[in-house]
C-alpha cells in the first residue's frame, strides 16, 4: 500500500495547561481525534486528499469549540462572516470563498468553486448567490451563536479594536481550522476555515481564504495550512513561502516551516503556526505560539493529538 498520511489544526495561540480543565481539555482532544479518524478512513478507503481535508475541515467546523463555522467569532457588526479555502496540489486548483454569512460548511463552498466555478475566490453578495445557486446548506443566525464568543466580543465591542484570539492571556477558545493530506494516489491538497477575528471591521480578510497566505498545496512540496496574526500571514505570504523554500532552495520540510515561522514571520511580528505535509507525507506542525490545537496520523506514523507545546 502507498504511503499517506494527514495533520489537522484547531487553531494557535495563548493555550496554557494551567488555564485549562479536564473536561475542556478532554473535549478538545475529543473533537480533534474525530476529525481525524474521518479524515484518515478517506485515506485508507483510498480516497483523495482533497475529499480528506474537505471532510475533516467540514467536522471542526460543525464543533463550536473551534472559531469556524458554527461557532465562529462576532464581528463589530455582532454578525459571524466567515473565510475558507481549499487547494489541490496535483493541478493546482483552488477555490476560496470570503465574507459569507449564514453558510453551515463554508469550506465545502470552497470546493464548490473551485470545481463548478470559473473563478478562484468568490466574496460577500456573489459568494451567497453562488451558494444558493449551489443549493448549500445555510443556518439561521442562532446557529453560529457560540456563548463565550459573545462575551469576547462584548469585552471590546465600540472599542475600535480587533481581537485576534491568539493574542489574548486569558483563558481562551481558538480556532481557525484546517487540514492537509497526502494520498495514496500521491496527491496533496489543504484546506483551511475560519470566522476570522472578534469585532474585525465589515470587509476585513484574512489569510485563510487567500491562496498562497493561509493555504497552499503543490504536488512537487508540500500542502499548508496556518493559523494565526493574518495580516502578518498575508504580509509573509506564509504558505507559498514554505514551499518556495522546498522547490527553489532544497530546504526538507521541517526546516522550511520552521525557517518561515520562528524566522520570517516572528521578524515582521506575526504569531502563530502551521501544519503541513509533504509529497513523501512526513508530517510537520511549527508554532511561535504556546500552544497549538493540532493532531496528525499516517499510514507510516503514530496518531499524535496534541495541545500545548
Ligand atoms: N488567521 C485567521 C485570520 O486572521 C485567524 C486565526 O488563525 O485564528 O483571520
Amino acid at each position: 500500500m502507498s504511503k499517506f498520511s494527514i495533520a489537522l489544526h484547531g487553531g494557535a495561540g495563548t493555550i496554557l495547561k494551567q488555564s485549562m480543565t479536564a473536561d475542556k481539555e478532554k473535549a478538545y482532544k475529543e473533537a480533534l481525534e474525530k476529525a481525524l479518524l474521518a479524515g484518515y478512513t478517506i485515506l485508507e478507503k483510498k480516497g483523495s486528499a482533497v475529499d480528506a481535508v474537505e471532510k475533516t475541515v467540514m467536522l471542526l467546523e460543525d464543533s463550536p469549540l473551534f472559531n469556524a463555522g458554527k461557532g465562529s467569532v462576532f464581528t463589530a457588526e455582532g454578525k459571524h462572516e466567515m473565510d475558507a479555502s481549499i487547494m489541490e496540489g496535483r493541478t493546482l486548483n483552488a477555490g476560496a470563498i470570503s465574507m459569507v454569512k449564514n453558510i453551515k460548511n463554508p469550506v465545502s463552498l470552497a470546493r464548490l468553486v473551485m470545481e463548478k466555478s470559473d473563478h478562484v475566490f468568490l466574496a460577500g453578495e456573489g459568494a451567497a448567490i453562488f451558494a444558493k445557486s449551489m443549493k448549500c446548506e445555510f443556518r439561521e443566525d442562532a446557529y453560529f451563536y457560540d456563548e463565550f464568543r459573545y462575551q469576547q466580543w462584548q469585552d471590546i465591542k465600540n472599542t475600535g479594536k480587533t481581537q485576534l484570539d491568539h493574542s489574548v492571556t486569558k483563558d481562551e477558545k481558538f480556532g481557525t481550522v484546517g487540514a492537509v493530506a497526502l494520498d495514496v494516489h500521491g496527491n496533496v491538497a489543504a484546506a483551511t476555515s475560519t470566522g476570522g477575528m472578534t469585532n474585525k471591521s465589515f470587509g476585513r480578510v484574512g489569510d485563510s481564504p487567500m491562496i498562497g497566505a493561509g493555504n497552499y498545496a503543490n504536488n512537487n512540496t508540500c500542502a499548508v495550512s496556518c493559523t494565526g496574526s493574518g495580516e502578518f500571514f498575508i504580509r509573509g505570504v506564509v504558505a507559498y513561502d514554505v514551499s518556495c523554500l522546498m522547490e527553489y532552495k532544497n530546504f526538507i520540510l521541517q526546516q522550511a516551516c520552521d525557517e518561515v515561522i520562528h524566522h520570517r514571520l516572528k521578524k515582521i511580528g506575526g504569531d502563530g503556526g502551521l501544519i503541513a505535509v509533504d509529497s513523501q507525507g512526513n508530517l510537520t506542525f511549527s508554532f511561535n505560539t504556546e500552544g497549538m490545537y493540532r493532531a496528525c496520523w499516517g499510514s507510516e506514523s503514530d496518531k499524535i493529538v496534541a495541545i500545548y507545546k
